[in-house]
């Protein structure tokens, strides 16, 4: 049995320290942003929880504005798919909280996320990934 699934625990452990971590394939080295049964590349069941990149680019967002169910009553809360910079792969897509600012109006897809960690309700820490912003020369900012 795969060790990502029998063991959850450690991404939020990981987190704790502050460092994100990703299943990836014990036969292939294929990272992946969520474990799965078997890889689809090797075929392997054996996986193993490596230090996932701390940046990568914005690959779609939504800002939710309306309570929708009672957990998530702190509105406005954004949800954005973020593709994660791992060397050797495309396409590693992993779902993230952000920060619910700036406006959508100042996100753009492909720009620069980095990662942070914020507190949860519950006491523990996760992963988000935040837009990076450079100033320009007229004092406002834009995305990288
Ligand atoms: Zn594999």
């Amino acid at each position: 049995m795969s060790a990502a699934l029998t063991q959850p625990a450690a991404f939020w452990k990981a987190a704790r320290e502050g460092r994100f971590v990703l299943p990836a394939c014990g036969g292939c080295g294929r990272v992946r942003a969520f474990p799965v049964v078997r890889c689809h590349v090797c075929r392997s069941t054996d996986q193993n929880w490596v230090e996932g990149p701390r940046e990568g680019r914005l690959y779609s967002w939504t800002t939710t504005w309306r309570v929708l169910h009672p957990r998530f009553s702190a509105v406005p809360f954004r949800v954005g798919l973020v593709e994660l910079d791992v060397e050797g792969q495309d396409a590693v897509l992993f779902v993230s909280a952000m920060p619910a600012e700036p406006a959508d109006d100042e996100l753009a897809v492909g720009q620069r996320v980095v990662l942070e960690f914020t507190g949860l309700p519950d006491g523990r820490r996760a992963p988000v990934f935040a837009p990076v912003f450079v100033m320009a020369a007229d004092g406002g900012r834009t995305c990288t």
